[in-house]
Protein backbone atom coordinates (compact mmCIF):
# COMPACT_ATOMS: atom_id res chain seq x y z
CA UNK A 1 0.00 0.00 0.00
CA UNK A 2 1.66 3.48 -1.16
CA UNK A 3 1.80 6.39 1.36
CA UNK A 4 -0.15 9.45 0.21
CA UNK A 5 1.62 12.18 0.77
CA UNK A 6 2.28 16.17 -0.11
CA UNK A 7 5.44 17.03 -1.19
CA UNK A 8 7.31 21.30 -0.85
CA UNK A 9 10.30 21.45 -2.25
CA UNK A 10 12.01 24.12 -1.24
CA UNK A 11 14.70 26.36 -3.42
CA UNK A 12 17.02 28.89 -2.75
CA UNK A 13 17.84 31.66 -5.36
CA UNK A 14 20.17 34.42 -5.27
CA UNK A 15 20.25 36.51 -8.40
CA UNK A 16 18.97 33.33 -10.45
CA UNK A 17 17.16 35.04 -12.50
CA UNK A 18 18.13 33.32 -15.98
CA UNK A 19 17.66 30.10 -14.06
CA UNK A 20 14.49 30.03 -12.76
CA UNK A 21 12.42 30.58 -15.67
CA UNK A 22 13.90 27.31 -16.75
CA UNK A 23 14.23 25.33 -13.55
CA UNK A 24 10.34 26.01 -12.39
CA UNK A 25 8.90 24.30 -15.51
CA UNK A 26 11.31 22.03 -15.66
CA UNK A 27 10.54 20.76 -12.32
CA UNK A 28 6.87 20.96 -12.23
CA UNK A 29 6.76 18.89 -15.38
CA UNK A 30 8.85 16.69 -14.08
CA UNK A 31 6.79 16.59 -10.39
CA UNK A 32 3.40 16.41 -12.49
CA UNK A 33 5.09 12.66 -14.27
CA UNK A 34 5.28 11.56 -10.54
CA UNK A 35 1.73 12.13 -9.48
CA UNK A 36 0.45 10.97 -12.81
CA UNK A 37 2.72 7.48 -11.68
CA UNK A 38 1.02 5.99 -8.62
CA UNK A 39 3.88 4.15 -7.54
CA UNK A 40 5.28 7.33 -6.17
CA UNK A 41 2.27 7.52 -3.70
CA UNK A 42 2.43 11.98 -3.96
CA UNK A 43 -0.98 13.58 -3.80
CA UNK A 44 0.48 16.92 -4.87
CA UNK A 45 2.93 19.38 -4.41
CA UNK A 46 4.31 22.59 -4.39
CA UNK A 47 7.74 24.69 -4.86
CA UNK A 48 8.75 26.98 -2.28
CA UNK A 49 11.44 29.72 -4.41
CA UNK A 50 13.39 31.79 -1.24
CA UNK A 51 14.41 35.19 -2.83
CA UNK A 52 18.10 35.52 -0.72
CA UNK A 53 18.42 39.23 -0.94
CA UNK A 54 19.06 39.31 -5.22
CA UNK A 55 19.71 42.58 -7.04
CA UNK A 56 18.14 41.40 -9.91
CA UNK A 57 14.90 40.60 -11.32
CA UNK A 58 14.85 37.34 -9.33
CA UNK A 59 11.61 38.05 -6.99
CA UNK A 60 9.38 39.91 -9.68
CA UNK A 61 9.71 36.44 -11.94
CA UNK A 62 8.67 34.72 -8.40
CA UNK A 63 5.61 36.38 -8.33
CA UNK A 64 5.18 35.95 -11.38
CA UNK A 65 4.86 32.35 -10.98
CA UNK A 66 2.51 32.44 -8.61
CA UNK A 67 -0.09 33.78 -10.04
CA UNK A 68 -0.11 30.61 -12.31
CA UNK A 69 1.61 27.45 -10.65
CA UNK A 70 1.98 26.02 -7.70
CA UNK A 71 4.60 28.26 -6.56
CA UNK A 72 5.16 30.00 -3.15
CA UNK A 73 7.67 33.32 -3.15
CA UNK A 74 9.70 34.37 0.47
CA UNK A 75 11.57 37.43 -0.19
CA UNK A 76 14.27 37.52 2.56
CA UNK A 77 15.67 41.07 3.27
CA UNK A 78 18.98 40.74 2.85
CA UNK A 79 21.57 38.26 1.49
CA UNK A 80 21.26 36.34 4.16
CA UNK A 81 23.68 32.91 2.01
CA UNK A 82 22.42 29.53 0.96
CA UNK A 83 22.30 27.57 4.22
CA UNK A 84 20.30 30.79 5.90
CA UNK A 85 17.79 30.61 2.63
CA UNK A 86 17.10 27.04 2.80
CA UNK A 87 16.25 26.91 6.29
CA UNK A 88 13.79 29.80 5.75
CA UNK A 89 12.14 27.70 3.31
CA UNK A 90 12.07 24.76 5.54
CA UNK A 91 10.65 26.29 8.20
CA UNK A 92 7.99 27.67 6.05
CA UNK A 93 7.15 24.35 4.30
CA UNK A 94 4.64 22.08 6.16
CA UNK A 95 4.17 19.55 3.50
CA UNK A 96 4.51 15.67 4.53
CA UNK A 97 7.63 15.25 2.47
CA UNK A 98 10.37 18.57 1.85
CA UNK A 99 12.60 18.25 -0.58
CA UNK A 100 15.88 20.65 -1.21
CA UNK A 101 17.49 21.04 -4.21
CA UNK A 102 19.64 24.10 -6.07
CA UNK A 103 17.90 26.96 -8.47
CA UNK A 104 20.15 25.55 -10.91
CA UNK A 105 19.21 21.99 -11.35
CA UNK A 106 23.16 20.84 -11.10
CA UNK A 107 21.56 18.19 -9.25
CA UNK A 108 20.07 15.72 -11.25
CA UNK A 109 16.21 15.87 -11.20
CA UNK A 110 15.37 12.48 -12.12
CA UNK A 111 17.29 11.13 -8.89
CA UNK A 112 14.14 12.91 -7.41
CA UNK A 113 12.41 9.84 -8.14
CA UNK A 114 14.56 7.61 -6.02
CA UNK A 115 14.01 9.71 -3.40
CA UNK A 116 10.38 9.38 -2.95
CA UNK A 117 10.79 5.56 -3.49
CA UNK A 118 13.17 5.74 -0.61
CA UNK A 119 10.60 7.68 1.36
CA UNK A 120 8.10 5.39 0.30
CA UNK A 121 10.07 2.21 1.34
CA UNK A 122 9.81 3.89 5.17
CA UNK A 123 13.37 6.44 4.52
CA UNK A 124 13.48 9.85 6.63
CA UNK A 125 16.22 11.32 4.56
CA UNK A 126 17.89 10.49 1.35
CA UNK A 127 20.79 12.05 0.36
CA UNK A 128 21.54 12.94 -2.83
CA UNK A 129 26.04 12.33 -3.32
CA UNK A 130 27.73 13.24 -6.47
CA UNK A 131 29.28 10.89 -7.89
CA UNK A 132 31.13 13.17 -9.87
CA UNK A 133 31.74 16.70 -10.04
CA UNK A 134 31.20 17.76 -13.60
CA UNK A 135 33.35 20.47 -14.39
CA UNK A 136 34.33 21.89 -11.46
CA UNK A 137 37.31 23.51 -11.22
CA UNK A 138 40.36 21.50 -9.94
CA UNK A 139 40.55 23.82 -7.11
CA UNK A 140 36.90 23.47 -6.10
CA UNK A 141 37.69 19.55 -6.29
CA UNK A 142 40.57 19.67 -4.43
CA UNK A 143 39.65 21.82 -1.60
CA UNK A 144 36.14 19.78 -1.30
CA UNK A 145 38.24 16.82 -0.74
CA UNK A 146 40.18 18.19 1.39
CA UNK A 147 37.93 19.78 3.72
CA UNK A 148 35.96 16.79 3.71
CA UNK A 149 39.13 14.93 5.51
CA UNK A 150 39.86 17.42 7.60
CA UNK A 151 36.14 17.44 8.90
CA UNK A 152 36.36 13.38 9.24
CA UNK A 153 39.62 14.07 11.05
CA UNK A 154 37.66 16.36 13.34
CA UNK A 155 35.19 14.05 14.37
CA UNK A 156 32.38 15.48 12.21
CA UNK A 157 29.87 13.31 10.83
CA UNK A 158 29.70 14.59 7.53
CA UNK A 159 28.64 12.84 4.46
CA UNK A 160 30.97 13.31 1.46
CA UNK A 161 30.02 14.87 -1.80
CA UNK A 162 26.56 15.40 -0.04
CA UNK A 163 25.80 19.12 -0.13
CA UNK A 164 22.35 20.00 -0.09
CA UNK A 165 19.90 18.39 -2.50
CA UNK A 166 18.18 16.09 -0.19
CA UNK A 167 14.89 14.55 0.85
CA UNK A 168 13.90 15.08 4.32
CA UNK A 169 10.51 13.20 6.24
CA UNK A 170 8.07 15.76 8.44
CA UNK A 171 9.31 14.21 11.59
CA UNK A 172 13.28 14.38 10.41
CA UNK A 173 12.54 18.55 9.62
CA UNK A 174 10.63 18.78 12.91
CA UNK A 175 14.11 17.73 14.50
CA UNK A 176 16.07 19.60 12.83
CA UNK A 177 14.23 22.55 12.91
CA UNK A 178 14.27 22.11 16.68
CA UNK A 179 17.35 23.16 16.55
CA UNK A 180 17.74 26.99 18.09
CA UNK A 181 21.64 27.66 17.57
CA UNK A 182 21.86 30.43 14.64
CA UNK A 183 24.79 28.87 13.17
CA UNK A 184 23.40 25.73 12.32
CA UNK A 185 25.43 23.79 9.79
CA UNK A 186 23.03 21.69 7.83
CA UNK A 187 25.46 18.96 6.31
CA UNK A 188 26.52 18.42 9.78
CA UNK A 189 23.08 18.35 11.81
CA UNK A 190 21.29 16.44 9.08
CA UNK A 191 22.92 12.80 8.79
CA UNK A 192 23.16 13.29 12.90
CA UNK A 193 19.43 12.91 13.25
CA UNK A 194 19.67 9.00 13.45
CA UNK A 195 16.53 8.40 11.39
CA UNK A 196 16.40 5.76 8.46
CA UNK A 197 18.61 6.97 6.16
CA UNK A 198 19.59 6.23 2.56
CA UNK A 199 21.84 7.49 0.34
CA UNK A 200 21.59 8.44 -3.56
CA UNK A 201 24.21 8.67 -5.86
CA UNK A 202 24.08 11.18 -8.95
CA UNK A 203 26.05 13.05 -11.72
CA UNK A 204 26.13 16.53 -11.14
CA UNK A 205 25.79 18.44 -14.02
CA UNK A 206 27.30 21.52 -14.74
CA UNK A 207 25.69 25.19 -14.47
CA UNK A 208 23.54 26.00 -17.36
CA UNK A 209 22.86 29.00 -17.11
CA UNK A 210 24.11 32.43 -15.17
CA UNK A 211 27.17 31.81 -12.96
CA UNK A 212 27.81 29.95 -9.29
CA UNK A 213 26.88 32.35 -6.38
CA UNK A 214 29.83 30.84 -4.26
CA UNK A 215 32.16 33.22 -3.91
CA UNK A 216 35.61 31.53 -2.44
CA UNK A 217 34.68 33.89 0.60
CA UNK A 218 31.27 31.68 0.98
CA UNK A 219 32.66 28.72 0.56
CA UNK A 220 35.42 29.40 3.10
CA UNK A 221 33.06 30.88 5.50
CA UNK A 222 30.59 27.81 5.43
CA UNK A 223 33.94 25.51 6.16
CA UNK A 224 35.17 27.60 9.44
CA UNK A 225 31.42 27.31 10.10
CA UNK A 226 31.50 23.70 9.65
CA UNK A 227 34.44 23.09 11.35
CA UNK A 228 33.33 25.07 14.73
CA UNK A 229 30.11 24.41 14.86
CA UNK A 230 30.81 20.73 15.35
CA UNK A 231 34.18 20.64 16.72
CA UNK A 232 36.03 21.23 19.76
CA UNK A 233 39.24 19.27 17.89
CA UNK A 234 40.84 22.83 17.56
CA UNK A 235 40.73 24.12 21.25
CA UNK A 236 42.20 20.55 22.32
CA UNK A 237 44.96 21.31 19.88
CA UNK A 238 45.52 24.57 21.81
CA UNK A 239 45.57 23.20 24.90
CA UNK A 240 47.85 20.26 23.74
CA UNK A 241 49.90 22.50 21.87
CA UNK A 242 50.67 24.85 24.99
CA UNK A 243 51.23 21.48 27.28
CA UNK A 244 53.80 20.87 24.75
CA UNK A 245 55.18 23.81 24.98
CA UNK A 246 55.76 24.40 28.47
CA UNK A 247 57.21 21.37 28.76
CA UNK A 248 59.61 21.60 26.41
CA UNK A 249 60.60 24.50 27.96
CA UNK A 250 61.10 22.65 31.44
CA UNK A 251 63.16 20.21 29.71
CA UNK A 252 65.25 23.56 28.18
CA UNK A 253 65.71 24.69 31.60
CA UNK A 254 67.02 21.20 33.07
CA UNK A 255 69.24 21.47 30.02
CA UNK A 256 70.62 24.47 30.46
CA UNK A 257 71.53 23.65 34.12
CA UNK A 258 73.11 20.36 32.99
CA UNK A 259 75.59 21.38 31.04
CA UNK A 260 76.40 24.52 33.41
CA UNK A 261 77.00 22.61 36.55
CA UNK A 262 77.91 19.34 35.16
CA UNK A 263 79.97 20.09 31.81
CA UNK A 264 81.12 23.50 32.62
CA UNK A 265 80.41 24.50 28.97
CA UNK A 266 79.94 27.75 27.90
CA UNK A 267 76.60 29.12 27.11
CA UNK A 268 76.84 31.54 23.87
CA UNK A 269 75.44 35.26 24.85
CA UNK A 270 73.39 34.95 21.74
CA UNK A 271 70.21 37.07 21.18
CA UNK A 272 69.19 34.69 18.41
CA UNK A 273 68.79 32.21 21.01
CA UNK A 274 66.23 34.68 22.84
CA UNK A 275 64.73 36.48 20.07
CA UNK A 276 63.54 33.20 18.07
CA UNK A 277 61.90 31.73 20.63
CA UNK A 278 60.30 34.47 21.64
CA UNK A 279 59.17 35.32 18.31
CA UNK A 280 58.07 31.44 17.78
CA UNK A 281 56.20 31.32 20.65
CA UNK A 282 54.55 34.97 20.28
CA UNK A 283 53.52 33.38 16.75
CA UNK A 284 52.09 30.57 18.63
CA UNK A 285 49.81 32.55 21.14
CA UNK A 286 48.76 34.87 18.52
CA UNK A 287 47.69 31.82 16.47
CA UNK A 288 45.91 29.71 19.52
CA UNK A 289 44.12 32.55 20.30
CA UNK A 290 42.64 33.43 16.71
CA UNK A 291 41.23 29.81 17.24
CA UNK A 292 40.19 30.53 20.53
CA UNK A 293 38.48 34.10 19.24
CA UNK A 294 36.72 31.66 16.29
CA UNK A 295 34.59 29.41 19.34
CA UNK A 296 34.17 32.98 21.62
CA UNK A 297 32.69 34.43 18.34
CA UNK A 298 29.95 32.01 18.35
CA UNK A 299 29.01 31.88 21.61
CA UNK A 300 28.81 35.37 21.31
CA UNK A 301 26.59 34.78 18.50
CA UNK A 302 24.29 32.26 20.44
CA UNK A 303 23.69 33.92 23.55
CA UNK A 304 21.86 36.74 21.79
CA UNK A 305 19.66 34.23 19.73
CA UNK A 306 19.41 36.62 17.19
CA UNK A 307 16.63 35.59 14.48
CA UNK A 308 18.51 33.73 11.67
CA UNK A 309 16.80 35.31 8.83
CA UNK A 310 13.67 37.74 8.53
CA UNK A 311 11.30 37.26 5.94
CA UNK A 312 10.32 40.74 4.15
CA UNK A 313 7.49 39.64 1.97
CA UNK A 314 5.54 36.14 1.22
CA UNK A 315 3.33 35.24 -1.74
CA UNK A 316 -0.60 34.40 -0.93
CA UNK A 317 -0.82 30.65 -1.64
N1 LIG B 1 22.50 30.78 -3.17
C1 LIG B 1 21.79 31.53 -2.21
N2 LIG B 1 22.44 32.52 -1.53
C2 LIG B 1 23.76 32.81 -1.74
C3 LIG B 1 24.49 32.02 -2.69
C4 LIG B 1 23.83 31.01 -3.37
O1 LIG B 1 20.61 31.30 -1.99
O2 LIG B 1 24.27 33.73 -1.11
C5 LIG B 1 21.80 29.71 -3.90
C6 LIG B 1 21.90 29.78 -5.41
O3 LIG B 1 20.90 30.60 -5.98
C7 LIG B 1 21.72 28.31 -5.80
C8 LIG B 1 22.34 27.57 -4.62
O4 LIG B 1 22.41 28.51 -3.55
O5 LIG B 1 20.36 27.94 -5.87
C9 LIG B 1 23.71 27.02 -4.93
O6 LIG B 1 24.54 28.05 -5.45
P1 LIG B 1 25.48 27.82 -6.70
O7 LIG B 1 24.82 26.93 -7.71
O8 LIG B 1 25.91 29.15 -7.22
O9 LIG B 1 26.71 27.08 -6.02
P2 LIG B 1 27.64 25.94 -6.67
O10 LIG B 1 26.73 24.94 -7.29
O11 LIG B 1 28.48 26.64 -7.66
O12 LIG B 1 28.42 25.42 -5.49
MG1 LIG C 1 25.21 25.22 -8.54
Amino acid sequence: MNKQYLLDVVIPCYCEEETIPHTVPELINFLNTCIKSSEFGMQSFRLILVDDGSKDRTWSIIKDFTEKLPVKGIKLSRNYGHQSAMLAGLTIADADVVLTIDADLQDDISTIGEMLKAYQEGVDLALGVRSSRGNDSVIKKSTAIGYYKLMRAMGVNIIEDHADFRLMSRRSLDVLLAHQEVNLFLRGVIPSIGFPTKIIHYERQDREFGETKYTLRKMLGLAINGITSFSVVPLRFVAFTGAAFSFAAFVGVFWVIIVRVFFYGDVVPGWASIALPILFLGGVQLFSLGIVGEYIGKIYLEVKKRPRFVIEATTND
